[in-house]
């Protein structure tokens, strides 16, 4: 276990246990056991998995003693779907043992797991099979409720088992999908910046340094990934338990998570690619989203918001009844409708706050800047690197057209209530205009369709 890790299990957190290397496997019972004591273990897998690693963990387990309920095992085809259905499923499998569930999983079935063990009173240990999500080490299971995706509130695995080699040796696609879900830390960690400069949520130079510290290493070999090389993964996938830990630190997943993640959260909501074989990846949305955000920033660095005209813009500051009319006109489908009204309402500005907030955005916005130029890379290079490893890295590749994706920049900055750039250009009065720039001769999509990609 590195010392990076070592500091954060210190901290007492769900998590107690992060066992990572090559050929861990074989520790998953000597780990269950010390986790779990005199406890049964049920492992729960699914064709896929089970096939890679069913075998060895189940001789692991049995190697250090512990008692084996039969496992329960899913189709690999077509791939589980994290929703209720599944989850009540899995829930009532556990309900009919005491024993402790021991998933081998990359996205979908460690959150079913995650949630299922919370509603039967237990905690879980989970097995990682490939480099894909940074939701291993993560509070909440993301699961799709009457069509709409969320998070659902339940604990970390008390423990992880993370072996490089069945990493390395998974899915190209998954990979590609860890790594878009890591590359949006880049935008998001300029999202925080902006947050902690005008005081709504100071950065935790701790939280910071677990996902911001790292991450430029582990993005840093793309190629590496595609070839399998065993350092590019161990590094990509040391980052992505990072990213979950640092989110059970600061308790949000303010850390790893930005306008970026938005835009992919959108999508999830409307259901689009669910139902494709195999469904579109959380990873590949949100590496999509990591360039529309990027693109943005380009235009953000060009703004002059310390001349900024405050009672001008005040004075025509919305009412709460014209803020939720524009939210509702942006968001057609009803529930998700409901649940942006929520969200949105909650960051409202009455006149006279707005006036402090863009006061405080004239005063700090060479300081945001300074610190947001540092932080962001463009998006041309972010194309780039999503390019090299397999990963989606323009709309035409996944269904969606110019028109939509701008459309979406605006759906992005309703969706939750957490403060990013796109908040800050609603209400200095110039979001429309910056993303209308990006898709006119000279803006960075306009251009980008004119090529073949
Ligand atoms: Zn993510």
């Amino acid at each position: 276990m590195s010392t990076l890790v070592e500091s954060v299990l210190a901290r007492g957190l769900d998590t107690k246990a992060v066992v990572m290397g090559r050929n861990v496997v074989d520790r998953t019972g000597a780990t269950f056991a010390e986790l779990f004591p005199g406890q049964t273990a049920v492992i729960v897998a699914d064709g896929n998995t089970w096939a890679v690693a069913g075998e060895a963990v189940r001789a692991s387990l049995a190697a250090a003693g512990v008692g084996l309920d039969e496992p329960i095992i899913y189709p690999g085809t077509p791939v589980l779907f994290a929703d209720d259905r599944a989850a009540e499923d899995l829930r009532s499998r556990l309900a009919q043992t005491s024993a402790i569930a021991v998933s081998i999983a990359s996205g979908s079935l460690n959150d079913l797991t995650k949630l299922a063990s919370h509603r039967v009173g237990r905690s879980y240990l989970n097995v990682c099979t490939a480099a894909s999500v940074d939701g291993y080490t993560s509070f909440g299971a993301a699961i799709t409720t009457n069509g709409i995706k969320g998070t659902q509130e339940c604990p970390a695995p008390r423990g992880v088992i993370v072996p490089l080699d069945i990493m390395a040796a998974a899915p190209k696609r998954l990979t590609a999908t860890g790594y878009g879900d890591l590359i949006e830390k880049v935008p998001a960690g300029a999202d925080w910046i902006i947050a902690d400069e005008l005081g709504l949520e100071p950065i935790d130079e701790f939280v910071w340094s677990l996902v911001q510290g790292p991450l430029r290493e582990a993005l840093g070999n793309p190629s590496g990934l595609v070839t399998g090389d065993p350092a590019a993964i161990e590094r990509l996938a040391e980052e992505l338990i990072m990213s979950g830990l640092a989110m059970q630190v600061f308790a949000s997943s303010r850390p790893a998570s930005g306008g970026g993640h938005y835009f992919s959260h959108q999508w999830e909501m409307e259901g689009h690619g669910r139902d494709w074989d195999p469904p579109l990846s959380h990873g590949f949305k949100v590496g999509l989203g990591t360039v529309a955000m990027c693109a943005l920033y380009e235009r953000v660095l060009d703004l002059g918001l310390d001349h900024l005209d405050v009672a001008a813009r005040v004075a025509h500051w919305p009412v709460p009844a014209a803020d939720a009319a524009r939210v509702a006109a942006l968001q057609p489908g009803a529930v998700i409708r409901a649940a942006c009204l929520t969200q949105s309402a909650a960051k409202y500005l009455t006149a006279d706050q707005a006036r402090g907030r863009l006061e405080l955005v004239r005063a700090r916005w060479g300081a945001i800047r300074t610190r947001v130029a540092a932080q962001v890379l463009p998006a041309r290079v972010v194309e780039h690197m999503l390019r090299t490893v397999g990963a989606v890295h323009h709309p035409y590749q996944i269904g969606v057209g110019l028109d939509e994706l701008r459309t979406k920049y605006f759906q992005a900055q309703t969706i939750r209530a957490r403060y990013t750039v796109l908040d800050l250009l609603q209400e200095v009065g110039v979001l429309n205009q910056l993303v209308d720039g990006l898709f006119e001769p000279g803006g960075y999509w306009y251009e980008r369709a004119q090529e073949t990609f």
